[in-house]
């Protein structure tokens, strides 16, 4: 999936399911993403010298890749993302709902570039 860190997603399901916000850290390995704001847990930490209050800790966690639709900053609609080949030999990530592009993903290569 074509997703990177800063980018807009749309959650597609679960209890954030409509929510728009942006990518804060991906886990390739795993299949998952963090998002801002989506998926927060408590977590109930004793008094300790990094926090000597205690207490609950508003914190997300990783959710599933596939539940995320990246938002095209054409359209601006949650939609499936894909690689195609530019012109001059670069790379660029692109909607397949409108087409438009949504950045580079690969610098010009003269060895595909079109003739
Ligand atoms: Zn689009």
């Amino acid at each position: 999936m074509w997703v990177k860190v800063g980018d807009m997603v749309e959650v597609t399901t679960g209890d954030d399911a409509g929510v728009k916000a942006k990518v804060k850290a991906i886990n390739h390995a795993a299949g998952k993403l963090t998002v801002e704001g989506v998926n927060r847990v408590y977590k109930h930490v004793r008094k300790s010298q990094r926090n000597p209050q205690g207490g609950r800790l508003s914190m997300e966690m990783p959710i599933q890749m596939s539940n995320v639709a990246v938002v095209c900053s054409r359209c601006g609609k949650g939609a499936r993302m894909a690689v195609r080949l530019v012109k001059d030999g670069s790379k660029e990530r692109y909607c397949k709902k409108c087409g438009g592009s949504t950045g580079e993903v690969s610098p010009p290569k003269a060895a595909r570039a079109a003739k």
